[in-house]
Formats: C-alpha cells, sequence, structure tokens
C-alpha cells in the first residue's frame, strides 16, 4: 500500500521559464566539476588504476570531461568477488527493501536531473530536450521495475488439491553483467542495472568508453540511494583487454547487453561455452540494431509524415536503435513527399547541442564520424544525393546530414544499420510492395507508417513485423510501460525493456509443493 501506480516522468517544458534557465546553470556546474580522475567502484569503494582513457566533448574534442580509470583483469576479480559476497545477503533481501533502493534510486536521480542532463549534452552531444527525456527514462525504468518486483515477488499459490500446497516464487540467477551503448547513456545503463539489482543479482556494470563519465552518474544515484557494498560495482575498461574475459567468466551468471549486432552475437557465442568450474548456463539478454523503416502512404497527412520522419531520422543524429533510416513512399505521393522532406531537411540548424537552437549536433565520437563518413561516400556510390548539408562546424565530430534516393532495397545503404544522419528514401508502387520492401533486411525493431486507410493500417498492423510498430507516428521516443520496447531477428533476444516480462528473465521460478 501507498505506492501510487506508475506513471511516466514529466517531459521537459521550455514554455516554463525556470525550466529552460535551468539547462545553462546546469552545463556550467558540471563544467566547473569536470577535467578530474574518476575511479571504479568496486565492493563500495573507489579504486584508482594507472590506465586512464580520456573522454571528451565531441563539439569540442579539446575540451576533456575527465579521465576514466580503466578495469583490467584485476579490478574485473576484484569487482566479482565483491559481487559473490554481496550476493550472498543481497539475494534473501525481501523484494519491498529491493524496491525501496531503487525508489530511492529515483528520487536521486530527479533531485539532480538536469546536472545528468547537462553530462549528456557535454559528453554525447545530446540536445537539451532529449538529454532530459533519457534522464525521464532512467527514472520511469527504476520506477517501474521497483514495482514490477513488488508483483513478482509476492508469494503465488498455485492449483487448488485438497491436501497440497504448492508454492511458486522466485529467485535470482547470481552475478549480472551489464554492458551497455553509449547512446541513451543513462536510460540504458541504468535500466538494465536496477532490473538486475531489484531482482536480487549483484552488478558489474561495463558502460562504453564514449559515455563512461555519464556512467559514473550511476555510482553517485546508487551510492545517494544507500545501496550495499557491492551490489552495484562500476567497472568502465577497454573491451578489448576485459571485455571477452569478463563475458566467460565462469562467476558471471547471467549477460545484460544493449550494442550493436556484432557485438551482441559474439557475447552470445562466448557465453554459451560452459568453462571449467561452471556449474550453470549463462543466460544472455542482447538487445542489438535496427535498420527501421518508415512507410509512407499515397493519402499520408504530409504535415505529419515530414515532421515525425525528420525528427526520427535527424533526432540525436539518428544515433538510436529505433532512428527511421529508411522512408518508403508511395509512387503516387513521392514527388511530393521528397520535395517538402528536402526542403525540410535544408532548413535544419546544425551545431553544437549546447545550443538549443540547433536541431543536429555533433556524432558522439570521432571513431562514429570517421564510420558514418565511409556510409557516405557509400551512398553517393549507390544511390542519388538529394540532401548533403556540408555547411556544419569544422571543429568537432560532424557529419553531413545526407537524405539519398534511388537505392535498391538490397544495397548496402538500405540493409546495413548506419547510425548516423543517413536517411535512405525509396519508392514502392503498392502499399504491399512497401510493407515487403520494410520487412526485408535481417532486422525487426521499430517501424512506422503514415496512412489514412483503415485498411492499410490493419494490414500493416499484421504484417509490419517489427517490435515496436507506430502508425501515424515516428519510430522513436518509445515510452517505458507505454511503449515497452524491444525487437527480434537480428535485432535481439529478450524481451520487451520496459514491459510487465523484463524481471523474469533475471530470474529463476521456483516451486515448493507441501502435503498438508
Ligand atoms: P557496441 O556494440 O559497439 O558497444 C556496446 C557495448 O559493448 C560497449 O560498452 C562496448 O564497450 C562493449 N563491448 C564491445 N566489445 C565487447 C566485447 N568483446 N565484450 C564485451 N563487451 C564489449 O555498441 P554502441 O556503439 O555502444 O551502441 C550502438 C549500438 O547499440 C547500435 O547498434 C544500436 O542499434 C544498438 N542499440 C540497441 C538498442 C536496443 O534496445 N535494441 C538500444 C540502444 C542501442
Amino acid at each position: 500500500g501507498g505506492i501510487p501506480p506508475f506513471r511516466n516522468d514529466p517531459m521537459i517544458d521550455f514554455t516554463i521559464p525556470e525550466q529552460r534557465a535551468a539547462f545553462p546553470r546546469a552545463i556550467a556546474e558540471v563544467r566547473a566539476a569536470a577535467g578530474g580522475t574518476v575511479p571504479l567502484f568496486i565492493g563500495g569503494k573507489e579504486v584508482f588504476t594507472q590506465d586512464t582513457m580520456p573522454t571528451t566533448n565531441p563539439a569540442d574534442p579539446d575540451e576533456k570531461l575527465a579521465d576514466v580509470c580503466q578495469a583490467g583483469i584485476a579490478e574485473i576479480d576484484a569487482a566479482i568477488e565483491a559481487a559473490g559476497r554481496a550476493f550472498l545477503i543481497w539475494r534473501d533481501v525481501s523484494p519491498e527493501d529491493r524496491a525501496n533502493y531503487l525508489f530511492k534510486a529515483a528520487d536521486a536521480a530527479r533531485r539532480s536531473a538536469y546536472r545528468l542532463s547537462a553530462w549528456q549534452i557535454l559528453e554525447v552531444g545530446k540536445q537539451w530536450d532529449q538529454a532530459y527525456h533519457d534522464v525521464g527514462e532512467g527514472i520511469d525504468f527504476m520506477e517501474y521495475y521497483a514495482r514490477e518486483m513488488l508483483r513478482l515477488g509476492r508469494p503465488r499459490r498455485m492449483g487448488r488439491a485438497p491436501g497440497e500446497h504448492n508454492h511458486l516464487f522466485y529467485q535470482p540467477k547470481g552475478i549480472a553483467a551489464v554492458i551497455s551503448p553509449w547512446n541513451f547513456p543513462f536510460a540504458i545503463s541504468i535500466g538494465m542495472a536496477s532490473a538486475a539489482i531489484v531482482t536480487g543479482n549483484p552488478v558489474i556494470y561495463k558502460p562504453s568508453g564514449i559515455a563512461a563519465r555519464i556512467g559514473y552518474n550511476l555510482t553517485e544515484v546508487f551510492r545517494e540511494a544507500g545501496l550495499p557494498d557491492g551490489v552495484f560495482n562500476y567497472c568502465p575498461g577497454r573491451s578489448s583487454v576485459m571485455g571477452d574475459y569478463l563475458v566467460e567468466h565462469p562467476a558471471i551468471n547471467m549477460i545484460c547487453f544493449t550494442g550493436s549486432m556484432e557485438v551482441g552475437l559474439r557475447i552470445q557465442e562466448k557465453a554459451a561455452v560452459v568453462q571449467p568450474g561452471q556449474h550453470h548456463c549463462k543466460r544472455v539478454i542482447a538487445e542489438m540494431g535496427g535498420k527501421n523503416a518508415i512507410i509512407i502512404d499515397d493519402d499520408a497527412d504530409l504535415d505529419e509524415a515530414v515532421l515525425q520522419v525528420i525528427y526520427s531520422a535527424f533526432g540525436f543524429q539518428g544515433q538510436k536503435c529505433s532512428a527511421c533510416s529508411r522512408v518508403i513512399v508511395l509512387d503516387p505521393i513521392y514527388d511530393r513527399f521528397v520535395k517538402r522532406l528536402v526542403e525540410a531537411c535544408n532548413d535544419l540548424k546544425i551545431g553544437p547541442a549546447e545550443d538549443p537552437a540547433n536541431y543536429m549536433g555533433p556524432l558522439a565520437d570521432a571513431s562514429l564520424q570517421k564510420n558514418v563518413g565511409r556510409y557516405i561516400e557509400i551512398a553517393r556510390e549507390e544511390g542519388t544525393i538529394l540532401v548533403s548539408r556540408d555547411d556544419i562546424p569544422a571543429r568537432g565530430c560532424y557529419v553531413p546530414l545526407t537524405v539519398v534516393a534511388d537505392i535498391t532495397p538490397d544495397s548496402r545503404i538500405a540493409q546495413e544499420e548506419i547510425f548516423g544522419p543517413v536517411l535512405g528514401v525509396m519508392r514502392a508502387s503498392t502499399f504491399e510492395e512497401a510493407l515487403e520492401i520494410a520487412n526485408g533486411t535481417r532486422f525487426a525493431l521499430t517501424g512506422g507508417v503514415f496512412s489514412r486507410s483503415p485498411e492499410h493500417l490493419e494490414k500493416a498492423r499484421k504484417e509490419f513485423r517489427v517490435g515496436n510498430l507506430y502508425l501515424n507516428k515516428g519510430s522513436t521516443g518509445a515510452l517505458v510501460e507505454r511503449q515497452a520496447f524491444g525487437g527480434f531477428k537480428l535485432s535481439g533476444v529478450g524481451s520487451k525493456t520496459g514491459g510487465p516480462d523484463y524481471l523474469l528473465q533475471f530470474m529463476d521460478p521456483r516451486v515448493v509443493t507441501e502435503n498438508t
């Protein structure tokens, strides 16, 4: 009792002067705090290492935000030992008490929401509103999973046989390695970590090097919540040094990964091998990439469609797993849609995320800039460039916003996840053909349809086979509970984050039968 039903964290409202004014203040505050050395956090203690890695502002790579200590084999061993010790106590802490730690951590994150947003604006180049939404999503995950654990933690009587009492309950699996991407650096990290923690599994958390300082925000939030030592361990490190070691370690019980298909498949393969001394199968949750399409039907509302396609394709520079990277347009409306799309793309303002006037900013890191740059060359070879915004700042990790047409459904631009501001436009002569093109990749994460035809929308419900489908709405911005999120095919294994099945993956069910 006493816990109100789950509600999504309110969105930022820039018409409220205090909310607008809070950002420059928080950015200045974070900037003043930046520049130091960030330790690991193992067994409740800060651990400094010889090896450190700098993290910088992608809009100005000369601005160093921190030197982040790097876990090697020895530190991973220490973290696994600390987590193993914590597990013996944490697994028997009641679901209510575990949920309370999440409620406290959510409160801590709410109190620091602007500061947490500012770290994202500076470390990964996320726009103000999107950074704030990322933090809000992280808070939502904690609030939602805490309530889910209360639901699943209630004892459950099975069957009605007289003279027999059957009791089903869940126990945690053990030590969880949480390996996260840089693109939703707070939300996805704290979502995976808090799900593991609330179900009773201590966490070894490896953030992406590109967002390692934001990763430290989790340490701050969990410390403020008073989480017992060893339940959460912050272990950034070079994946070439400790990635396989962590995944293959016999004491790891589960790996909770979000990232690229390539790394996700490697982790599944390594984790499938039972190591000497290992007495369990490792569970792998792997949320991977997408190649998402939006279909524009011949009767679509173009005012809506153009706006939403642009936001889905170029919001946060197209660096979302849910981003629209293919737009499939029905023949009769093709010229009209493309003309308006091109005009709108040429109007977008590009520059540092720190300035809220800019719609699009830099990519999160120089390595990504190089990789997306290569895809832009491929786009030139495979299709006709409709938009190439090379009026971008010379300094920083920018790439030209690119729209390419006349690509075939089997071209690399139409098949491979680019993860940047590159949108492919394709033509279809019927709605059926559009669906076929949309479904014709290895991925099945998100998709969208703009149409006024009830018949076509119904057809899309059934035949547009993706994890999250949006009808007359863009393909990004899923909310916890309302749009529980995740895909299938090579977009990943695991049930939807922010949904009612998610926590079950972190536990093993037991049944005790008593003859009475
Ligand atoms: P990535 O696969 O390069 O890295 C993800 C994490 O894995 C990082 O922490 C990285 O250091 C680590 N890693 C790399 N090699 C490893 C190894 N051998 N062993 C253990 N860990 C290793 O992905 P990224 O560039 O950080 O993120 C972008 C990708 O994530 C895109 O493909 C995007 O679609 C995907 N993504 C998917 C979802 C989803 O919900 N399905 C959400 C966000 C991002």
